[in-house]
């Protein structure tokens, strides 16, 4: 089947039968509205006679997306989240349609295998093709010089947001937008969009719930799971949990994904031979979260638990708070990163945070820099020593000495292509689309050298994002959390363990709450290791639900 029969498939008289069992019919009129642009929480239509016909405005008129018949259905991922509707929908003639309900249709993609992959699969390339086409009403105001445009820029990008972006620097147009909407330079950024509000330089929280990103919380309900962070940690929890019965609530501060919806291509990761872009890999795991039927509120960031209550306290920044008996911590780490404007363009076309054989097949025969002074950029120096024609190895400080193995700073030393620069600090990245050359300065003299380089690692090491953890769970002394074996029995005598078990693997020192992925202390720092830690630990949560 193609591409464009697989986005618009035509559902069997067998499958529309079992779509009427949870809906209801009804007749349309010529003209009559179903949903319209900016509609959250729509309904799912399975056409019977007639024709629907789908547009985008744009400005007075209205573009066509297309037209469904007998047999096709309405919608596309909006369907499984809270997400406001990209285009409008209306009866072209006298006709009928069985409606149903966005809860009702969620129920029903989880007992009806056929059904859901029917469904889901038109939905993701239906979305994938607005995306591709552009098609929004949204513009997004800014300029390449603002942090806070390239903020929300990111955000709508990850959360596969279609937006039309324009620059007050250098797009002739804007003063026009800027002058219709009333808003002036310095309001930037800013999102217009023409079906009718206007946001001034707004929050990622203001711009979630206007986009319906994160749906509204019932703060009395006691869930039964609440995890924290959408990486592919927290996303494996989540996909299990809800797959096995489990009243699940994610929090994710900016976009399903984490670190790995940052990376290009992921070519390490079991079952995907020629790589898969993080987008992509999360995006299929949050439809998948959702079609079991968890909650996945995005642009909500917790700020601080309360374990001194049962069941646990969550508090979100916005003052809401939502109780819960049991927890996955999955916050990931932030690998620390240069304080350069153009970073976030180079990364991932030029800039790598890991040095593994796949990093090392891009830079065969290339000059190279890597900063850092620990022992993860002596290794990655010595391995790509080997298939780089020069490495250098930028360290801020006079040496190596007070930072890495002594046996790695003897290989370094005797690594011919090897060159150590001390005192040195990256000042710029230029390049076009990739990273193509890197300038630096020496911090004593002042000495600038600019070198023709098309990979850099940073290798500069995490910081957990753990400080909403604060006076709760234990944590190592980089800030990591302590689980399982790692608990030693005076860490729990400090927690005050009252179990007669010890904590179970990826238990915290505190019972039920758990921590999988790059947050936990000792984890290896990859993918696949944070989507099984995710999906071996809800086991565990049953196991912890039980003893409650
Ligand atoms: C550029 C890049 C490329 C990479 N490429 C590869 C690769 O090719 N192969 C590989 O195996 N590994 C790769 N890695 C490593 C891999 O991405 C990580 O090991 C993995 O993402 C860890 O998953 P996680 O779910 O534990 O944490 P993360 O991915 O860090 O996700 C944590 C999530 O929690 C959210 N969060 C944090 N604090 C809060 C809070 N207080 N409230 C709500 N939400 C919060 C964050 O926004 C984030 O989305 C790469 C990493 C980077 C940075």
């Amino acid at each position: 089947m193609d591409r464009a029969a697989q986005a618009f498939p035509k559902l069997t008289p067998a499958q529309i039968e079992r779509i009427s069992s949870i809906g209801h019919r009804r007749e349309v009129r010529p003209g009559e509205l179903l949903f319209d642009v900016g509609d959250q929480n729509t309904c799912f239509f399975v056409v019977v006679e007639g024709e629907i016909e789908i547009v985008r405005p744009s400005g007075d008129l209205e573009e066509p997306v297309v037209v469904h018949r007998a047999g096709e259905f309405t919608g596309e991922i909006n369907m499984l989240s809270a997400r406001r509707s990209l285009v409008r929908a209306r009866a072209v003639r006298d006709g009928a349609v069985i409606a149903v309900d966005r809860d009702d249709l969620r129920a029903l993609v989880r007992r009806d295998s056929e059904l859901s992959e029917i469904l889901l699969r038109a939905f993701i390339l239906r979305r994938v093709a607005l995306l591709a086409q552009n098609n929004s009403d949204m513009v997004l105001l800014g300029s390449h010089h603002s942090g806070s445009t390239q903020r929300i820029r990111e955000f709508l990008s990850r959360n596969g947001q279609p937006f039309l972006y324009q620059d007050v620097e250098t797009d002739p147009g804007v003063q026009v937008l800027l002058d219709r909407f009333h808003v002036g330079v310095n309001d930037v950024p800013v999102i217009v969009c023409r079906s009718g509000y206007v946001l001034k330089n707004p929050t990622v929280e203001t711009l979630a719930s206007q986009l319906g990103l994160t749906a509204e919380l019932d703060v009395k309900e006691v869930r039964d799971l609440v995890v924290v962070g959408a990486g592919p940690a927290g996303l494996a929890a989540a996909v299990y949990a809800a797959s096995e019965g489990l009243d699940v609530l994610v929090f994710e501060s900016t976009a399903p994904g984490g670190q790995a919806g940052t990376s290009s291509r992921i070519e390490n990761y079991l079952g995907f031979p020629t790589g898969i872009s993080g987008q992509a890999l999360s995006g299929r795991a949050l439809t998948q979260a959702e079609k079991f039927g968890a909650e996945v509120a995005i642009g909500r960031t917790v700020v601080r638990l309360d374990c001194d209550s049962r069941p646990y306290r969550i508090h979100l920044s916005d003052g809401q708070e939502v109780r819960t008996r049991t927890i996955v911590i999955a916050t990931g780490a932030r690998y620390r990163k240069l304080a350069l404007p153009s970073l976030a363009r180079f990364e991932g076309a030029g800039v790598l945070y890991s040095a593994t054989y796949l990093e090392g097949q891009l830079c065969k025969d290339e000059e190279i820099a890597i900063v850092g002074g620990g022992n993860s950029a002596g290794q990655a120096a010595v391995f790509l020593s080997g298939i780089a024609e020069r490495v250098h190895v930028l360290v801020r400080g006079p040496g190596l000495a007070e930072s890495m193995s002594r046996y790695l700073i003897q290989r370094i030393e005797s690594t011919a292509n090897v060159v150590l620069r001390t005192r040195r600090e990256i000042e710029t990245l230029e390049g076009n689309d990739d990273l193509q050359r890197v300038r630096w300065r020496h911090l004593d003299t002042g000495e600038r050298e600019t070198r023709d380089i098309r990979h850099l690692f940073l290798m500069t090491g995490a910081d957990p994002n753990t400080g909403w953890l604060e006076g709760c769970v234990l944590l190592d002394d980089k800030r990591f959390v302590k689980t399982g074996a790692d608990l030693l029995p005076e860490d729990l005598a400090g927690a005050h363990w009252a179990l007669p078990r010890r904590p179970y693997l990826m238990e915290t020192s505190i019972p039920g709450v758990f921590c999988v992925g790059d947050a936990r202390s000792s984890s290896v720092k990859r993918v696949a290791s944070a989507v099984g830690e995710g999906s071996i630990c809800v086991q565990l949560v049953h196991r912890a639900l039980h003893e409650l």
